[in-house]
């Protein structure tokens, strides 16, 4: 019989594990894999924060795939998916087709706007190696334009919309690079402001509060001016009208309000929530029992019957399971169930500060900050191994 073809869509988290774990546990000619990517690089989406403020070089945070992968084992497609054809079991690239008899999408997630008007037109995300680098760019850019037009102080004016766990690192790093602009710009820092703006009653709804409290503090001796219990009601080039009817004028909007699952998903016929797809026990779309799908595209449940935040934490737990299964599926042993173990949640708000929750331990300051590094170069060992961690931690 024919041997059975896995395409798995997406390098991030979840198919790049997806992709190493099966190249490690499949015999010879047990299966064909093809992983599919945008880029030749696999990004550290959970370093993105640095690269875009500009206290982070942009290389530390990807990897060449080719590094990853053995090519004996697992082929990799440089191109972009532009259509999931479920019923003919294709996927549709930029330039060809692939059939599978598996398929593994892993396409991450794209902005929530929530048809907010202007955000999709007029705000910056953080999302990509492309992405932060015109995010640092134009922030400097700002600078010199200030110089200029001295008038003009909304080029010294940087909202960040949304003060989840992206919009509180990115704005720790932001307060970070600004002395240093200011340094190399000329530029009276009392000039520039640094607001993150929250809808919700609190900034990180649903973190522990006392450590959201001491997060806040270190952000606002930093510079950060906080509106919290306050929504973006609309962006345009000239900056963001908020509740309360208040237009904050600033050239620089960088939106961190959320995200959603890639939008293939909907297009494809799917049912999603918020474009993401409530997989069965097994990671599987619940319409096609040959589609697994991990990571910021999928939901999964907990005990509670909460969906767990879309996380690198899970989407790698995810990749896991995932290459185990399509193993047993075509060995035709019984697949096993996904469970979530979380190992603790740590956000850092920038140099030397952070916070976060391992266990019931709650952890601040200096030794957060030291956890983080760990976290990260912990999933650097994962995926690639002592050399990885050598080329590309930050210590
Ligand atoms: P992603 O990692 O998003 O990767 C998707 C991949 O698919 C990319 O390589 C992309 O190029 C590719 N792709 C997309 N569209 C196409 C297409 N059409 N064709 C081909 N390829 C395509 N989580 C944590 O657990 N801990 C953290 O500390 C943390 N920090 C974060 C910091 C920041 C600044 C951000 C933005 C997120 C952070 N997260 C963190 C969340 C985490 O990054 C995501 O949950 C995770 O990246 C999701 O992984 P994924 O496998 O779904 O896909
Ligand atoms: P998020 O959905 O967690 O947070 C978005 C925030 O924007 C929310 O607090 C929301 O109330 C707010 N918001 C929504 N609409 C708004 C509006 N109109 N005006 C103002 N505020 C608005 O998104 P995120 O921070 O990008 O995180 C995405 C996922 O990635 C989460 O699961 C998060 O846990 C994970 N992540 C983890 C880390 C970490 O562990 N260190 C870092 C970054 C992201």
């Amino acid at each position: 019989s024919r041997i059975p073809r896995i395409v798995i869509l997406g390098a991030g988290y979840g198919g790049i594990v997806t992709a190493i774990r099966l190249q490690k546990v499949l015999n010879y000619n047990e299966a064909d894999v093809t992983l599919v990517n945008k880029h030749d690089y696999h990004y550290i989406t959970t370093d993105l924060h640095m690269p875009a403020a500009g206290t982070g070089d942009p290389e530390k945070a990807r990897v060449n795939i080719l590094k990853l992968i053995d090519e004996f084992k697992v082929d990799f497609v440089k191109s972009t998916a532009v259509q999931i054809r479920p019923h003919e079991k294709k996927v549709i690239l930029e330039d060809g087709t692939l059939s599978y008899d598996y398929l593994v999408v892993g396409l991450g997630g794209e902005p929530e706007t929530f048809g907010i008007p202007g955000l999709k037109e007029h705000a910056m995300n953080i999302r990509s190696i492309n992405s932060v680098r015109f995010i640092r760019e134009h922030i400097e850019y700002q600078f010199a334009k200030f110089k200029r037009e001295p008038d003009r102080k909304d080029y010294l004016t940087f909202v960040v919309g949304g003060a989840g766990f992206t919009g509180i690192e990115f704005v720790g790093e932001l307060a970070d690079r600004v002395p240093e602009l200011c340094k190399e710009f000329d530029v009276d820092p009392s000039l520039v402001k640094i607001y993150n703006i929250e809808a919700a009653p609190t900034a990180l709804p649903g973190f522990d509060p006392e450590l959201v409290e001491y997060g806040m503090k270190v952000l606002a001796d930093k510079g950060v001016i906080f509106k919290i219990g306050t929504a973006i009601k609309e962006c345009t080039p000239e900056g963001v009208l908020i509740a309360g009817d208040e237009f904050i004028k600033a050239a620089t909007v960088v939106w961190t309000g959320g995200i959603r699952g890639n939008h293939m998903l909907d297009d494809a016929g799917f049912e999603t929530m918020r474009g993401r797809v409530k997989v069965d026990a097994h990671l599987r779309s619940p319409q096609f029992e040959n589609i697994f799908i991990v990571g910021d595209c999928s939901i999964v449940m907990n005990p509670e019957g909460k969906p767990y935040p879309p996380t690198a934490q899970i989407a790698t737990q995810q990749g896991e399971c995932c290459a185990h299964n399509l193993v047993a599926a075509i060995r035709g042993n019984p697949l096993k169930e996904f469970t979530f173990v979380n190992r603790g949640v740590v956000a850092s708000l920038g140099r030397g500060e952070a916070i976060g929750v391992v266990g019931n331990r709650k952890f601040r300051g200096w030794i957060a900050s030291v956890l983080k590094k760990l976290v990260d170069i912990r999933y650097l060992y994962i995926i690639g191994g002592i050399p990885l961690v050598l080329r590309k931690g930050r210590f």
